[in-house]
This record gives C-alpha cells, structure tokens and sequence, in this order.
C-alpha cells in the first residue's frame, strides 16, 4: 500500500515537473524565436546601452581591477593556458590579413631603434677596445651569476639596455653569459630580480 502510495506520488511529482518544464520551455522558445526576429534590435538596443554606459563601466572595471590585481592576473593567465590554440590560430590569421601594417611598425621600430643606437655610440673611444680585450680572454666571469665560462659563451651585454637609453660606454657594458643575457634581454637588471655582483663590470 505504501508503495504504491510512493508511486503514485514519485509520478504526480514527475508529471507536474513535466508541465512546469514544459511550460518553462515553451516560453524559451517563444523568446528565442522572437530575439531571432528581432536580431537588429537586440544588437542596436545593446550598442545603445553599451555606449550610454560606456565611461561607467570603463571606470567600474578599472576599479575592480585596482581591488583585485592578484586575482585578475592569475585569471588572465588561466584563460591564456586555456585558449593557447586559439589565440595562436587568431594571431597567424591577423597576421596574414595585416601584412602592411606589421610592416610599416617593424620599419619605424627599426628606425627608432637605430636612432637610439646612433645616439648611445657616441663618444667612447675605449669601450670597443674593452670588448675586443674581453673577446681575446678564454674565460670570463658573468657580471650577473658570477660564474665561470669559456669565451665561446661570452655576451656583451648593456646593464642599462640601450632601449632604456643606456650608452655603449665603459661604464655600462658587462661580460655576461649567454644564458643570463637571453634572460634579460632588454629589461633592466632590478625588474628580473638580477641582482649584479659586482659594481663594476670589469
Ligand atoms: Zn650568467
């Protein structure tokens, strides 16, 4: 009796989340199918609210980023993991599709950096003699690991890159092994937590 009991109310509870389903359903598709219709609506009603609200919420997500600078930049980097393929695959195809553009950046960055470079080789006559002196030693001890290496894996390196407008002078040019100046490329030594180990570079 009791069981039956149980049955018939599992299957009135069923039937009647049927309905509500249904009901629930019906409606989602009467929305859908209605938003279908009325796709260019939607978009300009949600332009519309996005420009109206635009400084609002420019300001609301530089604040939120502001409050939760860790947790953004963990997020950021989680969802850069996840869509590696596809971020990947939309680069290689922005890059085919802006060619010119890349061109004409690469082309002015090459200028400026030359500019740089004409402006940072000035006026030292030693150091070029230095470098050369540090070319013709067998060994030499890396200005940042302080460690030991054979000449085959000397780097000349800038302590203040010439991007940061260091100068190509005595005074800022160091022996360094390949594997720390790849490493530093062209950052300054204190924003990779380099910490040089001697004052002088030679
Ligand atoms: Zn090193």
């Amino acid at each position: 009796m009791l069981d039956t009991f149980r049955k018939a109310a599992r299957f009135a509870l069923t039937e009647m989340d049927f309905k509500i389903d249904r009901k629930v359903l019906l409606r989602r598709q009467r929305v859908k199918r209605w938003a279908d219709r009325n796709r260019a609506f939607l978009r300009r009603k949600s332009l519309e609210h996005y420009y109206k609200n635009k400084a609002r919420n420019l300001a609301n997500c530089k604040r939120y980023k502001a409050e939760h600078a860790a947790q953004t930049a963990s997020r950021f980097k989680e969802w850069k993991e996840r869509n590696l393929e596809a971020r990947k695959s939309y680069m290689r195809k922005w890059n085919a599709a802006n060619r010119p553009k890349i061109k004409a950046y690469d082309s002015r960055r090459r200028v400026r950096r030359r500019l740089r470079e004409q402006q940072a080789f000035v006026s030292d006559p030693f150091v070029n003699l230095l470098i050369a002196q540090w070319k013709n030693e067998p060994s030499f001890v890396c200005y940042y690991c302080n460690q030991t290496f054979g000449s085959d894996r000397l780097h000349i390196d800038h302590v203040i890159p010439v991007s940061a407008d260091g100068k190509h002078t005595v005074g800022n040019v160091c022996k360094a092994c390949d594997t720390c100046n790849l490493r530093k490329k062209e950052k300054l030594p204190n924003r990779i937590g380099f910490i040089p180990q001697t004052l002088m570079p030679f």
